[in-house]
């Protein structure tokens, strides 16, 4: 077995950020005013779901526009699950903190008719044309923008193809004290270094930023990297998770055998694209009287009964009836890709299928971005901060990452005398015991496929109670197997990520069975009406201590 103690290192850093999307680095940006910073992010740092967004981020910014119309919508959305006090807070920082953005240079779209102005598209569920973008690259813009201000400060060490494996908590290393409100106090994290060295990470304050999950079903728009690994951290950790039942599906995803993941945007049915069948008939109204621009669970299950009642593989987007240069100019990147796939948006209506998107729930925070562990933070899509509710509102989760890094700087800042003096205890080193490299490297594998199917299958845009006890049936034994091959095996960045998949399934099953009725993105056959009397409220998990 090779010797892996040498390559064991420490590092102590004031503020250690994990994930290099828009909420990683909005936040590393600012608390390096305060202390150093070390950013560490699994892949290359642009491989982010922020780098893929493609509508943009909403604020009220028109003069038409009012936070009390954005509150309104996004309330209506979260299905009687928001927080309303968070929804009043994000809604109302949004218009600065999407200035901070411009000032740093991200390069949104200006009005043609008026260069001083930001044009403003329009989704599914707002009643007002508020989303800043950038066409359809508006995520790349975004960390661009970030990343060239993160790369000039010489006080953020960016550390690509580090993977955290688990945090380092006080209560297992010895530091009982807490502070009261907390349930235990967060150390930094072991990490996993390309040469498959794993160090420890200590920092005074810990800041997950790690994504969604979208990686646990078969079918997704998300990135690789969204194997929902904060969630799983903190939940093993002994934070409080929250709403993991809300999974949002998106109703449009380019159906073509080559393309991966390739999302269509909802600005297309804010641009006048109408969903059609194979025979051209446009169904949208049938189910919501906002037709093409009902919210996303609507449209989503909508297309889900569609295709089961015809049998047919897909629906259509159509956007044809407007004028071809229109569509060119207002959606590059769509039309290009879609051409390189041989469809012509301009002349055709696009395959469409739903596919999983945004995880609405994740690590319970306060408006603050605290979890329940001290000098624990989690935002962006791996929180849940009562902003979402039962279901996202379009173009609202870049919103709640910008402003929940601001919303925790300014707790670090007002408590900086009492952080920056916190020490660095010593703490056990990761201990990797008998382990011996992997061979057949299919065990991993198989089981990353087997779960991706099982949750795609039994725990998709419609679920029951009979599907939902087969998968937990069904989880158990792969969930244990994967337990052998972590005491077995060397850890691998494939291995770490299936134990985090293989949790968040659990997890959100656990969510969903205890659900007993249908609102926002959770439906289930067997409890098809809202239940406000017993379930008006969040789904809360945690693990026994
Ligand atoms: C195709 C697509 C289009 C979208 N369009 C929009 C839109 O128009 N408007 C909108 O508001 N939202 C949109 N969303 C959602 C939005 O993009 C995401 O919710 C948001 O970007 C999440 O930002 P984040 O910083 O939380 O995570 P991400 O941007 O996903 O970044 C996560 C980071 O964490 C790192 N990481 C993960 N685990 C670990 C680990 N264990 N160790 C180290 N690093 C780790 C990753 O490598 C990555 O750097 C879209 C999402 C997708 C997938």
């Amino acid at each position: 077995m090779r010797s892996w103690k040498k390559y064991i290192m420490r590092k102590e850093t004031d503020f250690l950020v994990i994930g290099s999307g828009i909420s990683g680095l909005s936040f590393a940006l600012k608390a390096a005013r305060y202390g150093e910073v070390i950013l560490i992010t699994k892949k290359n740092k642009v491989d982010t779901a922020t780098n893929l967004a493609q509508g943009g981020i909403a604020a009220v910014l028109a003069d038409d526009d009012s936070f009390d119309l954005h509150i309104q919508d996004t309330l209506r959305s979260g299905a009687g699950l928001c927080h309303e006090d968070v929804v009043q807070m994000v809604v109302e920082s949004g218009p600065a903190r999407v200035r901070e953005l411009v000032e740093i240079g991200v390069e949104f779209f200006h009005a043609e008719n008026d260069p001083d102005k930001l044009d403003l598209g329009r989704e599914g569920g707002h009643s007002k044309r508020r989303i800043a973008h950038a066409l359809d690259l508006s995520g790349r813009a975004i960390e661009n923008g970030l990343l060239q201000q993160v790369a000039i400060n010489p006080r953020i060490k960016v550390l690509e193809n580090h993977l955290a494996i688990d945090l380092l908590i006080g209560s297992k290393t010895g530091i009982g004290q807490v502070t009261a409100g907390f349930s235990d106090r967060c150390l930094g994290a072991y990490v996993l270094a390309p040469d498959g060295a794993i160090s420890t990470y200590q920092a005074r304050v810990t800041v997950l930023c790690t994504g969604g999950a979208g990686k646990v079903y078969l079918y997704t728009t998300n990135p690789d990297i969204a194997t929902g690994d904060g969630v799983a951290m903190a939940y093993r950790a002994g934070a409080r998770v929250a709403n993991l039942e809300f999974v949002q599906f998106h109703p449009t995803c380019l159906f073509h055998p080559q393309a991966k993941n390739f999302l269509i945007s909802e600005a297309v049915r804010g641009e006048g694209g109408r969903l059609i069948d194979e025979q051209g008939h446009a169904f949208m109204n049938k189910y919501d009287q906002r037709g093409d621009l009902a919210t996303r669970d609507t449209v989503a299950r909508a297309i889900d009964s569609e295709m089961k009642t015809s049998g047919d593989d897909c629906v259509y987007l159509d956007i044809t009836h407007k004028p071809a240069d229109f569509i060119k100019k207002r959606f590059p990147n769509i039309y290009q890709t879609c051409k390189s796939y041989g469809i012509d948006m301009t002349k055709e209506p696009l395959p469409v299928v739903p596919a999983a998107h945004y995880m609405c729930g994740g690590v319970l925070t306060d408006i603050m971005g605290r979890s329940n562990i001290e000098n624990l933070y989690a935002f962006g899509e791996t929180a849940c901060t009562g902003l979402h509710g039962g279901n996202r509102l379009a173009s609202n989760s870049l919103l709640e990452a910008v402003v929940f890094a601001d919303q925790a700087f300014r707790q670090c800042a007002a408590e900086w005398p009492r952080i920056s003096k916190l020490g660095f205890p010593v703490v056990p080193e990761w201990s990797v015991g008998p382990a011996e490299r992997i061979e057949e490297c299919v065990l991993i594998t198989h089981n990353w496929d087997q779960i991706r199917r099982l949750m795609w299958n039994y725990v998709g845009i419609v679920r029951s109670d009979r599907r939902l006890s087969l998968v937990r049936e069904k989880l158990v034994p792969i969930l244990n197997e994967i337990d052998q091959h972590y005491r077995d095996f060397l850890l691998t960045p494939d291995l770490v990520e299936l134990r985090n998949i293989a949790q968040l399934a659990d997890l959100i099953v656990q969510s969903a069975m205890l659900r007993k009725e249908s609102r926002g993105l959770h439906f289930n056959i067997d409890y098809p009406a809202v239940n406000d009397l017993e379930w008006k409220k969040d789904t809360i998990l945690s693990l026994a201590r």
